[in-house]
């Protein structure tokens, strides 16, 4: 056991913990037995304070392994701090891909459950949950299987309760019979947000995946304009080489911290016009590898380092369908505001998990990058906070790492259904997490 500063990948909010890293589901229940506060971790990808406990013990499962082979109906059952890098390298040269993918491969099972994260084809796949058959969870009250079928309300409350049901240590999950490793990707440019947004509503029900990158840097009528790119897999008929090959490694990584204020309102405007230009205004079926299409981000090896010390916060909320307006009064907000962002991602969303800490629900789905520094942004996001409170929507605990408790709690209405969920398996309340404190997500 040795004591680590733990932080996100946003790097705000570090804290001190002990941490071990368990290499069965036995040691897991021995961690379990022999310590007062716990909380899991995976390969730390979530952006804020939820795998990480200051004071107490952090469990950094990347050691608990193994990859079955696929069935021939496309189940594996993977150990849970596999990343799902680790586990397209195996089964994608056998022509199977994960049903639902973060925008990044370097994420673990274990986090991929805890977050239940979504992807570009939320609107036709659901969430990861959806996709899971059955786990092994250990929670301090014993270890057991768990499955959608036979104990409903702890497989979907564990399905985005951010690791405080349990550990999970393996998961059976159904993967996708693909033929290729291309994506044929319609890219098209918009000149402003109501463009996109419009172009979303009526054409994304002709794609399995969706994503538009908005640059929130523009004013006036080019407020939001947009690159919406948006593809199905090609099929062996689509292609001329025959390929299906696991992901591709970073080509580049960000050896140090930048220098603070390298990241301003002119360096990321250049960026964002640079990124704009490069689209093309219009083209069809283009074939993408699914690492380029699915994980641009992963091209750059320790990318978050490109925003210093300070570090970034991601600010990401889901609003319904009713709702849209707030998407484009929160960026009409920050385009004015001058705060400098990054691309925006904007996604639509299909219906929510069963959980009661669902993220998802029918709608869209906003996430900024943000860097730490300008005075004006915490204003801005508590306004927004207001914003997406107002419209019935919510932030993602993945991504946060600044709401508060009692905003959560409204955002989360179903949240006592999950504390007294979580109360059955953790009646002592030895999971927990510097997010679950800030929040209050469990009971005392
Ligand atoms: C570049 C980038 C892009 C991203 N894009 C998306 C996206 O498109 N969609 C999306 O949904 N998310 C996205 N994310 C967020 C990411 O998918 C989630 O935060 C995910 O949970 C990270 O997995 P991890 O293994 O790094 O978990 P960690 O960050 O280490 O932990 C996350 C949570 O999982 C819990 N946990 C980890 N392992 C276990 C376990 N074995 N048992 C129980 N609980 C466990 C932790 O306690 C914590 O609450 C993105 C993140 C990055 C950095």
């Amino acid at each position: 056991m040795t004591k680590h500063v733990l932080h996100g990948w946003g790097r705000t909010a570090p804290s001190v913990a002990d941490v071990v890293s368990p290499t069965s589901e036995a040691d897991v229940i021995t961690h379990l037995a022999t310590s007062a506060h716990v909380i899991a971790r995976g390969l730390g990808r979530s952006y804020g304070d939820a795998a990480q406990l200051g004071g107490g013990l952090v469990l950094d499962n990347r050691s608990l392994r193994g990859i079955s082979p696929v069935d021939a109906d496309g189940l594996v059952t993977v150990g849970a701090g596999v990343s799902i890098d680790e586990l397209l390298s195996v089964t994608m040269p056998l022509g199977w891909f994960v049903p639902v993918t973060p925008g990044t491969r370097q994420v673990t099972m274990g986090g991929a459950v805890a977050a239940d994260v979504h992807g570009k084809g939320h609107h036709k796949d659901g969430s990861f949950g959806n996709h899971v058959r059955s786990m092994r969870l250990v929670t301090p009250v014993g270890a057991r299987t768990v499955t959608p079928e036979q104990d409903a309300d702890l497989f979907w409350a564990t399905m985005g309760g951010m690791g405080l049901t349990g550990v999970v240590t393996e998961i059976t999950l159904q993967m996708r019979k693909i033929e290729t490793d291309r994506v044929l990707v319609d890219t098209d440019r918009h000149k402003n947000l109501d463009s996109v947004m419009d172009a979303m509503l009526t054409g994304d029900v002709h794609y399995n995946y969706s994503v538009a990158w908005v640059d929130c840097m523009t004013k006036g009528a080019s407020m939001g304009r947009a690159i919406l790119e948006r593809g199905n897999h090609a099929t062996a008929a689509d292609v001329t080489e025959l390929r299906l090959q696991g992901p591709t490694p970073p080509k580049l990584a960000v050896p140090f911290n930048a220098p603070s204020g390298i990241l301003n309102p002119l360096s990321i405007k250049i960026f964002n016009e640079a990124w704009f230009r490069k689209a093309p205004s219009h083209e069809e079926r283009a074939p993408k590898t699914l690492s380029t299409f699915f994980h641009p981000l992963d091209g750059v090896k320790d990318w978050n380092r490109f925003y210093g010390r300070k570090g970034f916060v991601q600010y990401q909320f889901a609003v319904p369908d009713a709702a849209g307006e707030t998407v484009t009064t929160a960026i009409d907000r920050l385009s004015s505001s001058g705060v400098p962002s990054f691309l925006a991602v904007l996604k639509r969303f299909g219906a929510g998990n069963p959980g009661p800490l669902s993220f998802p629900m029918p709608g869209w789905t906003l996430a900024l990058d943000l860097p730490v520094g300008p005075s004006k942004l915490p204003g801005i996001l508590d306004q927004l906070d207001e914003l997406v409170l107002a419209a019935g929507g919510r932030i993602y605990f993945a991504k946060d790492a600044r709401l508060d408790p009692a905003k959560a709690a409204a955002m989360y209405p179903r949240l006592p259904e999950f504390r007294r969920i979580q109360a059955q398996v953790d009646p002592e309340h030895k999971l927990t997490s510097d997010l679950a404190r800030r929040l209050e997500l469990i009971g005392k």
